[in-house]
């Protein structure tokens, strides 16, 4: 699963990269009524924009939440996600790209001390040199999605 997210979603748009998919900001020429790119399979854009609702385009996603976390929500029940479709720490939430598994040793000075001799598994972005591994920003926002997940699958 794919997301072209809108510029005003970027909170969205970071969350959904903390849950490893593959969410790039969309950028229109501006004017009123923008063509949006064609559809692709398995490919969703969200926006805030009701005017754009009256396209026919099953694809297009309109978000009405005003926050990061609702906003998620509203994409997992209208596209009925559930935690098997997720993969943290998969995804640099910055850029989009995906994370390379490093050795603990280079990541000497990047972590804070604590952190370097507590985790065991590592992980950095190809393009910003961002390290992540289990617990840092991540846990809050997965455990929180998969408390949301579990209530939708349990009811
Ligand atoms: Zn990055």
């Amino acid at each position: 699963m794919k997301f072209l997210v809108d510029l005003q979603l970027g909170g969205l748009a970071k969350w959904l990269r903390f849950c490893g998919f593959d969410a790039q900001m969309l950028r229109l020429p501006p004017g009123p009524f923008p063509a949006l790119p064609p559809p692709a399979p398995g490919t969703f854009i969200l926006t805030r924009q009701r005017k754009w609702a009256g396209r026919n385009r099953p694809d297009l996603v309109i978000i009405t939440a005003p926050a990061p976390q609702e906003q998620l929500e509203e994409v997992v029940r209208h596209l009925g996600i559930n935690s098997e479709d997720l993969a943290p720490l998969s995804r640099c939430s910055r850029c989009n790209d995906l994370l390379i598994k490093i050795p603990r040793e280079e990541t000497l000075g990047l972590v804070p001390e604590h952190v370097f001799h507590r985790q065991e598994r590592f992980y950095q972005c190809p393009r910003c040199r961002q390290v992540f591994w289990p617990g840092s920003h991540l846990k809050g926002i997965s455990g929180k999605l998969r408390e949301m997940l579990e209530k939708a699958e349990g009811g």
